[in-house]
């Protein structure tokens, strides 16, 4: 039996810094959910096939294959391509590709696969509610959009990229509404999510907060 924790939110609310560091120190499995959405949209991209293209897609999904490996590298089809799906033609892509529902179903056979038999911390937009409703800690990390935008500034500052924080802004509120308000699994806090506003929180804060959640739910639950 494997112990999963569910964590789900927006983009820039801190998911993949937190489960990182909570995967560490409590020895889970991470599975960033994203990046599988990432691995589509290259593979897409490298062949040139549109989101219209139904066949190719199927095509594409029949013969894919991803492995995360537990030092948190991806690879797509045997090849690494950790820095790849962070490039920006994989950013301005993956959205749109996450909204194909074959593509959903494919994806989620993969991460559930992913899970078997083991303890595993799940970050993505739909886990607590789609992929894993049944998870033993659903959390729902959320941040004020003016918050969100400021650390993603700091974060492209840190990699060398200008922005602005207008532009940032603009563009989080705009993909809130878009993944909130999508007809396949929109991003939306399972009933049964405890809900973590990071707004006024350090990271520090924020992994013993989700590391006390874990050990409550693991200590009271039948996988030890
Ligand atoms: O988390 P990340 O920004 O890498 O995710 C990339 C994109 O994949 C998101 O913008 C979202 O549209 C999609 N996604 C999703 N469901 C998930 C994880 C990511 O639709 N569980």
């Amino acid at each position: 039996m494997s112990f999963i924790v569910a964590i789900d939110g927006p983009a820039g609310a801190g998911k993949g810094t937190i489960t990182k560091k909570v995967a560490e120190r409590l020895k889970l499995v991470n599975v960033d959910t994203g990046a599988t959405f990432r691995c589509v949209a290259l593979n897409m991209l490298d062949k040139n096939i549109g989101i219209e293209e139904e066949e190719k897609i199927k095509e594409v999904l029949d013969k894919i294959n991803i492995e995360m490996k537990s030092n948190g590298e991806i690879f797509l089809n045997g090849e690494n391509v950790t820095k790849r799906i962070r490039e920006n033609d994989v950013n301005n892509f993956v959205s749109p590709v996450s909204t194909i529902q074959p593509v959903r179903d494919k994806l989620l056979e993969i991460q559930r696969k992913i899970a078997e038999g083991k303890d595993v911390i799940m970050e993505g937009r739909d886990i607590g509610t789609v992929v894993f409703p049944n998870a033993n800690v659903k959390i729902y990390l959320d941040a004020t959009p003016e918050e969100r935008a400021k650390r993603r500034v700091l974060q492209n500052e840190e990699k060398g990229i200008k922005t602005s924080y207008e532009e940032v802004l603009e563009n989080i509120k705009d993909r809130d509404k878009r993944d909130s308000n999508r007809k396949v699994a929109p991003l939306k806090k399972a009933d049964d999510a405890i809900y973590i506003d990071s707004s006024n929180m350090t990271i520090d804060e924020v992994v013993e907060n989700v590391i006390a959640l874990i050990n409550d739910k693991y200590n009271n639950s039948n996988v030890k």
